[in-house]
């Protein structure tokens, strides 16, 4: 059986860093907001390119806490509209909706899954205040046109980085474009803590500020509290283990882009469309998502040779039932993607003989 992903044996790669990385932090006696955080925050800004990090507890509050902090500046206020792509995962717009903005759901490139900035373009008004591009399954959106575009209609930019951690456009990273870059550590990412986990990147030192009180109960000072803030802190625990991944980060990547360019170069199948790749030194290749109009026939065909699939995702935020206001929305590109996709197993510790099996399988695949 050929799993999507196999956590444990990409954690076992490291299990001894990892072990003394817990040890360390146990026998500290220190857990919440101490220097194991610090140290990572300061080594995921650098690697990012930007200026700061600030951990917190999962993506979607990386997200969140960042337009939160934005009205809490004044830079943002109720109603205004943010400008997303309609196929995300539904964290990007739940973050948008906790603010009180109004999303505005555009459909995206048909190829590669990100925004596109004639979309973009097209639905700015005078209520845009933010982009909200999603550097989805790994690859970077077009992110000088984008920041062009904010340039000329003066709007904030904040990426949504939770699947792209080490993407880049012309050598600068994913959560350097934008005003800000939101970051999920969620197991499964390619960069994963073992439990939650999150951080926002940003050059903007007031930004960083606010950001570090909300996710203290909106305190900068023990007992003085300046906003109504929450508690979402990356803790000791998962800020020392993840120090110890963000090192083996770039050899992971290289090893996903080994598997992709393999899929890409070998899978052959006519009845499969393959990912647009738009900027090839810099995919992440979180996920190999490819598109069919058979897809039930052919995740069974994946099933019967022992390798799981997923879908990512099965239905789009507009058609859940918790965005009914939007139920009625028309966007037949983001829902033919969400009836199409299938991602194929990708991994940094997949071997070349299950590289092989799979691209065998799909080219076997027949109706
Ligand atoms: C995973 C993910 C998030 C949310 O991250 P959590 O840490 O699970 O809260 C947000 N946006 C995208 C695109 C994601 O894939």
């Amino acid at each position: 059986m050929i799993p999507f992903l196999d956590l444990k044996a990409i954690n076992k790669q490291y299990q001894n860093e990892l072990k003394e990385a817990c040890a360390r932090v146990i026998d500290s006696g220190w857990y919440i907001l101490g220097h194991e955080l610090s140290s990572f925050e300061k080594d995921f800004a650098n690697y990012c390119g930007s200026k700061w990090a600030i951990g917190v507890a999962n993506g979607l509050d990386a997200l969140t806490l960042t337009l939160r902090a934005w009205k809490e500046i004044g830079k943002l206020k109720d109603g205004d509209e943010v400008i997303v792509q309609a196929n995300t995962y539904i964290a990007s717009i739940l973050a948008i909706t906790e603010n009180n903005l109004k999303p505005v759901l555009v459909e995206p490139d048909p190829q590669t899954f990100n925004l596109s900035v004639e979309s973009i373009r097209s639905n700015i008004t005078p209520k845009t205040k933010v982009i909200l591009p999603v550097h989805l399954y790994g690859q970077i959106s077009p992110m000088k046109e984008i920041m062009g575009l904010a340039e000329e209609y003066n709007l904030l930019v904040l990426e949504d980085c939770a699947q792209a951690h080490g993407a880049s456009l012309e050598g600068k990273m994913a959560g350097s474009w934008g005003s800000a870059g939101a970051f999920s550590f969620y197991p499964g990412k390619n960069l994963g803590a073992l439990g939650d986990a999150g951080a926002v990147t940003t050059d903007d030192q007031q930004l960083y500020e606010v950001l570090r009180a909300l996710r203290n109960y909106g305190s900068h000072e023990k007992y003085k509290n300046k906003y109504k803030g929450v508690n979402s802190r990356l803790d000791e625990m998962q800020a020392a283990c993840l120090k110890v991944k963000l090192k083996y980060l770039n050899d992971e990547i290289k090893k996903r882009r080994i598997v992709a360019q393999r899929f890409t170069s070998e899978i052959n199948s006519s009845l499969v469309e393959l990912p647009r790749c738009d900027y090839d030194e810099g995919h992440v290749w979180h996920l190999y998502v490819v598109r069919t109009k058979y897809r039930k026939e052919l995740t069974e065909h994946f099933s019967k040779n022992n390798i799981q699939t997923l879908v990512h995702y099965p239905t789009a935020p507009h058609k859940q039932r918790a965005y009914q206001d939007f139920n009625m929305k028309s966007l037949p590109l983001t829902e033919r993607i969400h009836d199409e996709v299938l991602s194929l197993p990708i991994s940094p510790i997949m071997s070349g003989s299950d590289v092989d099996y799979i691209i065998a399988a799909i080219n076997g695949f027949s109706l």
